[in-house]
């Protein structure tokens, strides 16, 4: 019985895979401030030529240049794992699969795009980059691409993180990164908050606004972001497309993916692949998995949205629970967003992608399953897959179906264990977002009267 499949380094992917080239409608452009779709110069003060090129291509299929494979060949090809002490914990008939993005140096799929991106940027003469992080995940992974490129990385971290995760800002140092707890001193935007709150604890939207800021206001400064754009969810793709390879090595088809959603990237980088044969015709299921206190695609509205809290970005056409919702303080902090990727949406308006929104408790108590028979602790976003996937094993065991499911395991948990010990304290809750409150946020969405026609 095989455990780990295996790709040979030699038979990584080549090629990201472009969903744009398979979808049914032409995916509905980003908006500016004037309601008329933003070209590629709006872009150009924050993003390089190649992704912004990325970012609205319809070729199916992208090269990966060889200096970015060279670079995920430290961790990549990543394995394909059967997890067949879980189906045997769960009585199942199915099969379950899980890819293990958890083996990357920083410990999620994140530095699959952050490699790219720094990739790009350097090779347009661009000296430093920008980004925001929240729990941390994003920021570690830039400031590794960044070592790797020769690129001076200035992460603006959510402050309340910065000191809750000491350990995830010492990694971004190790890397050689400059981490700022966000609001800070250093960008009009943080001293604007400051001066009206000097006790701020921050927020992803006010750390977004000074990394912006910064990468607007110098020229050899970009800005990087980690999740929602399509160039981000393209160099996901290698994903999936290893996966499909290493199914197919077992002589396996999945009737079923799924993926922990935030802001899409992980999910798309699974599930895109495999859209290409459902597009095609094929009978599959592709389900993005999400809290039930931060439910976007299954409570929010498909509508034109600012992708930021305050307001600067793009209007994005996508599910929102409303730029200024305010998530609960979930333990899953890579899922605490307000929108989603504009393709993932877009999709699942069209009803080819699923979604399901699972309440906390559940998660971790599949994350604990999942760690006691498969030996890895699962980070608190992955686990959401997890409880969804086991919650379509027990049906299979019900109903004596063999279906064929895999997921994505997006990283590990070494980091959150903080979040497993209130979880074993008995301190976590469930928490659903009341539909008044998304009603209310909802109100304030930008008012847009453009029309696709
Ligand atoms: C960031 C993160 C996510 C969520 O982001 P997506 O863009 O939706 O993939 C999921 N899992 C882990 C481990 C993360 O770090």
């Amino acid at each position: 019985m095989k455990t780990k499949i295996l790709l040979k380094e030699e038979d990584m992917p080549t090629h990201w895979y472009n969903v744009m080239a398979d979808m049914p409608n032409p995916p509905a452009p980003p908006l500016g401030p004037d309601g008329k779709p933003v070209g590629p110069e709006a872009l150009a003060a924050i993003f390089p030529p190649a992704l912004i090129e990325q970012e609205m291509s319809a070729e199916r299929w992208i090269p990966i240049p060889e200096d970015i494979r060279d670079v995920l060949r430290l961790w990549r090809p990543s394995p394909l794992y059967r997890a067949h002490r879980l189906e045997q914990a769960l009585n199942t008939p199915a099969k379950i699969f899980y890819k293990n993005e958890a083996v990357s140096p920083a410990g999620s799929h994140k530095p699959n795009t952050a490699v790219a991106q720094a990739y790009y940027n350097r090779e347009a003469g661009i000296k430093r980059l920008t980004t925001e992080t929240g729990a941390g995940q994003w920021g570690c992974s830039l400031a590794l691409a960044g070592q790797l490129f020769g690129l001076e990385v200035r992460v603006f971290m959510v402050k309340v993180s910065y000191h809750q995760k000491p350990y995830r800002r010492s990694m971004m140092q190790t890397w050689g990164a400059n981490v700022f707890a966000s609001p800070s001193e250093i960008t009009n935007s943080g001293r604007t908050i400051l001066a009206r709150d000097p006790e701020s604890d921050g927020s992803l939207g006010i750390a977004i606004s000074e990394a912006v800021e910064e990468a607007a206001g110098r020229e050899d400064t970009n800005y990087a972001l980690g999740s929602v754009l399509n160039h981000v969810l393209l160099h996901q793709t290698i994903i999936g497309e290893e996966a499909k390879k290493q199914l197919e090595m077992v002589g396996e088809y999945p009737d079923m993916v799924f993926a922990p959603c935030g802001g899409g990237s992980n999910f798309g980088g699974i599930a895109f692949p495999f859209f290409a044969d459902k597009a095609a015709g094929k009978e599959i299921a592709l389900v993005a998995v999400e809290p039930t206190s931060c439910p976007t695609l299954t409570k929010g509205v498909y509508a034109y949205d600012f992708g930021d809290a305050i307001g600067l970005t793009p209007l994005l056409k996508m599910y929102t629970l409303g730029h200024d919702f305010m998530p609960p303080g979930i333990h899953a902090g890579g899922l605490r967003y307000h929108g989603d990727s504009a393709l993932v949406s877009q999709l699942h308006y069209e009803g080819l992608v699923d979604a399901l929104a699972v309440p906390q408790i559940e998660t971790f108590e599949a994350g604990v399953l999942f760690a006691r028979n498969e030996g890895i602790v699962p980070a608190p976003e992955s686990t959401h897959a997890i409880a969804a996937v086991v919650r379509e094993a027990k049906r299979c065991a019900e109903t004596g179906e063999p279906k064929t499911l895999l997921f994505n395991l997006s990283g590990h948990g070494h980091f959150d264990m903080a979040s497993y010990d209130r979880f074993f304290a008995g301190e976590l809750r469930d928490y659903d977002y009341p539909d008044e409150a998304i009603q209310e946020s909802l109100k304030h969405l930008p008012k847009v009267k453009f029309d696709m026609g």
